[in-house]
C-alpha cells in the first residue's frame, strides 16, 4: 500500500530528464531521520539494499555528534541547517519556561510565537521567531534571489528549523493531512498527497511480512502498565491516524510530498541552488512506542531504506544534479526492560520522585512554603517559581541542589552560575565533558536555574502510559548520530573521527560556493566529503 501511493503519485509527477551536470549541484536534499542513532545506523547498516545503502557509498562519518547535552527534536534540527549549536541558535529543547511572558501558561513551545493571541504550547502560532540565527537556505536566498527553500516534515518544528524564517514553501503533517504555517499557494501535488494518504488511512493495513533479520527479533518484552512490545509488524485498522504516524508508511507519505514539492517548484531546475529539507519523523514514533531493539524498529528501518530508495529513483528521473546530506536529530536508546536481558545491567526507569513537582512537593512540605516552587521535567532544566521572595528563591534552590544531588540516579547537577562560566566548547564533541555538553544546551535567556543529568541508561519515563522509551539525554545513544554525504558519481568512504552536525551547514554551503565568514558559525567544512573546503 505505502508502495501504492508513492508509485502512484511519481507516476502523475514524471518529467523528461533535463541532463545538467555542473559543478555546483543545483538542488540541496538535506534529510533528517528523527531518532536515527548511529547504534542503529551501525546496527543495520549491512541490511540495507536501498536508498540507505546508496547513501553509504558517500562519505558517512559514522561517528557524527549532535553535540549538546539537551537531545530532543527541536534543538537538533536547529543545528543542521544553522551550523550552531544550541548555545547559539537558542533552541534549547522542544520547550522551555519563560516566567516573564504575561499569559498564564508559562511553557513556551520552540517554534511558537507566544506573543500572538491565542497562542499556548499546545495550541501554538508556529514560527520561527525563536531561531536566532539564520539557515543555509535564508543564507542561500540571500545570496541569490532566486533561490527556493522548502521544507516538508512529520513534525511542524522539524520544517520549522530546517527552513528558518524565510521559506518558499513549508509543509508538515496536521493529525490526518500536510499543512503549512505560511501564506502560499498550494502545490497542486500537496493536494494529491493528502488524497492518496486519506484513501490508505481510510482503510485497514495489513501486517508487513518480516524478513528472517527482522523475525529473528520478535521477543514479547513485558511493560508494566502497557501491553508487551517487541513483536509488532503494524498492521493498522481504518481510520487510525496515530498507528499511521507511528509506521514506516508515514515516511513514504512525506516523501511523497517531498517529490511532489520537487515536481511542481521544478527544484534544481531553476538559476540558483535549491533547498529541500526533510524531517522524516517515523523511526521516532516507532523508537517511543515500542524501543529500538524489536521487530517493529527492525521493520520500520528496512521500510525507510526502501522508501529513501523510492525517492532517489525520483530525483534520478528529473534529471537534476542534486547532493544529499542525511542525519538525525539526536539518537535513542531501547527501553530498559529489554536493554537488561541484552546486557545492560545499570538500564531503568527514572525514580518518579525526581519529578520537579515532586521535588516541588517535598520541598513545600519542609520549608512551609505554598508549591509549585519548581517547574521543569526530572532531568534537564528545572526552574525556580520567580513569584517567591529572593530570599525564598535561594532556600528552594539550595534545598533542590541538596536533594537531586543526594539522589542514587542523578549524574551531576549544574547550576546557571556553573554554566555561565564555561565557555561554549569548540572541540571535538566526543571529548567534551558533561558539563560542556550542558553548555552547548545553555541560553542564558531560556535556561533553567538548574541542569539535572541523570545516570546512563536511566530512562526518563518513569510511569508508562504511551511511550516506552526516549532520548533527551547528554550521553552518546543520543547524541551519536549519522552523517552521510553523498552526490552521483561521487564515492566516498566511512570515516570514524568525529564530525559534529552544525559541520553540515558549512560543509553544504562550501559545496554551492556559498561564502561563510569565519567564526560566524560553530561549525566547520568537513574534508572527504564532494565538497571542497575553502582553505584558511
Ligand atoms: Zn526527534
Amino acid at each position: 500500500m505505502r508502495k501504492f501511493v508513492f508509485a502512484a503519485v511519481a507516476a502523475l509527477l514524471a518529467v523528461p530528464a533535463a541532463a545538467q551536470q555542473p559543478p555546483p549541484p543545483k538542488l540541496l536534499v538535506v534529510i533528517s531521520v528523527d531518532q536515527f542513532s548511529a547504534d542503529l545506523f551501525d546496527e543495520y547498516r549491512a541490511q540495507f539494499t536501498a536508498g540507505l545503502a546508496r547513501l553509504s557509498e558517500g562519505t558517512v562519518f559514522r561517528n557524527g555528534y549532535q553535540a549538546h547535552a539537551n537531545t530532543e527534536t527541536c534543538p537538533g534540527h536547529s543545528t543542521i541547517l544553522t551550523g550552531d549549536h544550541p548555545a547559539r541558535t537558542g533552541i534549547i529543547g522542544n520547550s522551555w519556561i519563560d516566567q516573564s511572558i504575561a499569559r498564564a501558561d508559562k511553557t513556551v513551545y520552540c517554534a511558537e510565537d507566544p506573543s500572538a493571541p491565542g497562542s499556548s504550547h499546545s495550541h501554538y502560532a508556529l514560527s520561527a521567531m525563536q531561531l536566532r540565527v539564520p539557515t543555509l537556505g535564508e543564507l542561500t536566498k540571500a545570496r541569490w534571489p532566486a533561490s527556493r527553500n522548502v521544507a516538508v516534515a512529520g513534525k511542524d518544528r522539524a520544517a520549522v528549523m530546517m527552513s528558518g524564517h524565510r521559506a518558499d514553501q513549508r509543509w508538515f503533517w496536521d493529525g490526518g493531512r500536510f499543512a503549512t504555517d505560511l501564506s502560499v499557494r498550494q502545490p497542486p501535488s500537496i493536494a494529491v498527497t493528502n488524497a492518496a494518504v486519506a484513501r490508505l488511512l481510510a482503510a485497514p493495513s495489513p501486517a508487513l511480512e518480516a524478513p528472517p533479520f527482522c523475525a529473528s527479533k520478535a521477543q514479547p518484552i513485558a511493560v508494566a502498565g502497557h501491553a508487551p512490545v517487541g513483536t509488532g509488524a503494524f498492521a493498522r485498522s481504518a481510520g487510525d491516524a496515530d498507528a499511521f504516524e507511528g509506521s514506516p508508511a508515514f515516511d513514504g507519505a512525506i516523501l511523497t510530498a517531498a517529490a511532489g514539492l520537487t515536481h511542481d517548484m521544478r527544484l534544481g531546475q531553476g538559476s540558483a541552488p535549491d533547498l529541500l529539507s526533510i524531517g522524516l519523523s517515523a523511526t521516532d514514533y516507532v523508537g517511543h512506542y515500542y524501543g529500538t531493539e524489536g521487530q517493529e524498529m527492525c521493520l520500520n528501518l528496512i521500510e525507510l531504506d526502501r522508501e529513501i530508495g523510492d525517492f532517489l529513483s525520483y530525483l534520478d528521473s528529473t534529471g537534476v544534479d542534486y547532493a544529499v546530506v542525511l542525519t538525525a536529530d539526536h539518537g535513542g536508546q531501547d527501553l530498559p526492560e529489554r536493554a537488561r536481558l541484552h546486557g545492560v545491567a545499570d538500564a531503568q526507569r527514572v525514580d518518579p520522585a525526581l519529578a520537579a513537582s515532586a521535588v516541588s512537593k517535598a520541598i513545600a512540605a519542609d520549608l512551609g512554603l505554598t508549591a509549585p516552587l519548581l517547574f521543569g521535567d526530572s532531568m534537564g532544566d528545572i526552574y525556580v517559581n520567580r513569584s517567591l521572595s529572593s530570599a525564598d528563591q535561594a532556600r528552594v534552590l539550595a534545598q533542590a541542589l541538596r536533594i537531586y544531588r543526594a539522589h542514587p540516579q542523578v549524574e551531576a547537577v549544574f547550576t546557571r552560575d556553573d554554566l555561565e562560566r564555561v565557555p561554549v566548547p569548540a572541540g571535538s564533541p566526543d571529548t567534551w565533558s558533561l558539563i560542556e555538553r550542558a553548555r552547548a544546551s545553555f541560553d542564558p535567556q531560556r535556561s533553567g536555574d538548574f541542569v539535572v543529568i541523570l545516570k546512563p541508561h536511566v530512562t526518563p519515563i518513569g510511569h508508562v502510559t504511551k511511550s516506552v522509551a526516549t532520548h533527551g539525554s547528554p550521553w552518546d545513544y543520543d547524541r551519536r548520530v549519522p552523517i552521510l554525504f553523498w552526490r552521483p558519481g561521487f564515492r566516498g568512504a566511512t570515516v570514524a573521527a568525529p564530525a559534529d552536525t552544525v559541520d553540515i551547514m558549512p560543509t553544504l554551503a562550501a559545496l554551492i560556493d556559498l561564502p561563510i565568514a569565519a567564526g560566524s558559525v560553530d561549525g566547520h567544512c568537513l574534508d572527504g566529503t564532494p565538497a571542497f573546503c575553502p582553505q584558511p
